[in-house]
């Protein structure tokens, strides 16, 4: 029987786990266990260059040192890259996506946006980036938190990328087949993934796949405002003394842990974490953390 509620967590490899992507995985795993459903992990190690190497089992240690198992095996996208190439040439084939000459330069000069130049133009795939032709923008979805968001209307009609052209698979091209393929029905993420958001919903329809659900948690600023990233050097939370970590992460999606329990191992966090949660509580706005 396939389980009616499927969440994940898709960290790329290109650092460690910081205390930002510890709340996009703590949340979509309570969200996952209190919903009776499944957790899966998948690594998205489809972009080499900015791959750091060791950060992959790096990110699985930690979240097993904060109690955060998955069901079933690891989904690594390297290995998916077959059947990404299969899509794209059955696009091909369809005329529902096009190689691509143009140069970052020529499509600056033209305002930043991809006017569909190459379309019908039959370019060689020598040197090509690979678009996929947007019939359909799709200017807004429901959030299950946030509600109806729009969507920059040049953005959700642009024809993107789903290839590069030095060959690597875009990120969403291959989140969205992943999910299909992994049959994951809600995706719980930063809400710095809300604009992709729309080029994804475009290519569910376009693949005549039932919408999936999303829920985007608000993102841990520092003290400057900024998002806690990996660019921006956000420190890897510690393995060895997961619990004060793992209290903030939990304060910060407006569950902070009752006095009773605040110290105890990981898995009884956890358990009351499960128990107990509730997306009403969770925040709307972005906000820095409380130091821990
Ligand atoms: N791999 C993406 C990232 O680390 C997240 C993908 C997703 O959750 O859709 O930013
Ligand atoms: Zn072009």
């Amino acid at each position: 029987m396939t389980p009616s509620y499927i969440g994940r967590f898709a960290p790329s490899p290109s650092g460690p786990l910081h205390f930002g992507s510890l709340i996009a995985a703590l949340g979509s795993y309570l969200q996952a266990r209190a919903s009776q459903g499944k957790w899966y992990v998948r690594i998205e190690d489809i972009d080499p260059p900015r791959e750091v190497k060791g950060a992959a089992s790096d990110i699985l240690r930690t979240l097993d040192a904060f109690g955060l198992h998955w069901d079933a095996e690891v989904l690594y996208q390297h290995t998916r890259q077959d059947a990404y190439q299969e899509q794209i040439n059955q696009w091909i084939k369809t005329h529902e996506a096009y190689n691509c000459t143009c140069t970052r330069k020529q499509i600056k000069e033209i305002g930043g946006m991809y006017s569909g130049h190459c379309r019908d133009r039959l370019r060689s795939a020598k040197n090509a980036s690979i678009r996929v032709c947007i019939d359909r923008p799709v200017l807004e979805f429901t959030d299950i938190k946030q509600g109806v968001i729009s969507l920059n209307r040049d953005m959700a009609a642009e024809d993107f990328i789903i290839k590069r052209r030095d060959g690597l698979f875009a990120y969403n091209l291959a989140v969205i087949l992943d999910d299909i393929y992994q049959g994951v029905t809600e995706i719980v993420r930063g809400a710095d993934l809300i604009e992709p958001t729309g080029r994804q919903v475009s290519l569910y329809q376009k693949l005549n796949v039932s919408p999936i659900r999303y829920l985007h948690l608000p993102l841990a600023l520092d003290l400057h405002g900024n998002k806690l990233s990996k660019q921006n050097h956000a420190p890897a939370v510690n393995n060895e003394n997961p619990g004060p970590a793992m209290e903030a992460a939990f304060s910060f999606l407006g569950h902070p842990i009752p006095p009773c329990i605040k110290g105890a191992p990981v898995a009884q966090l956890l358990l009351w974490g499960t128990a107990n949660w509730d997306i009403n509580r969770l925040p709307t706005e972005s906000h820095v953390i409380t130091p821990f």
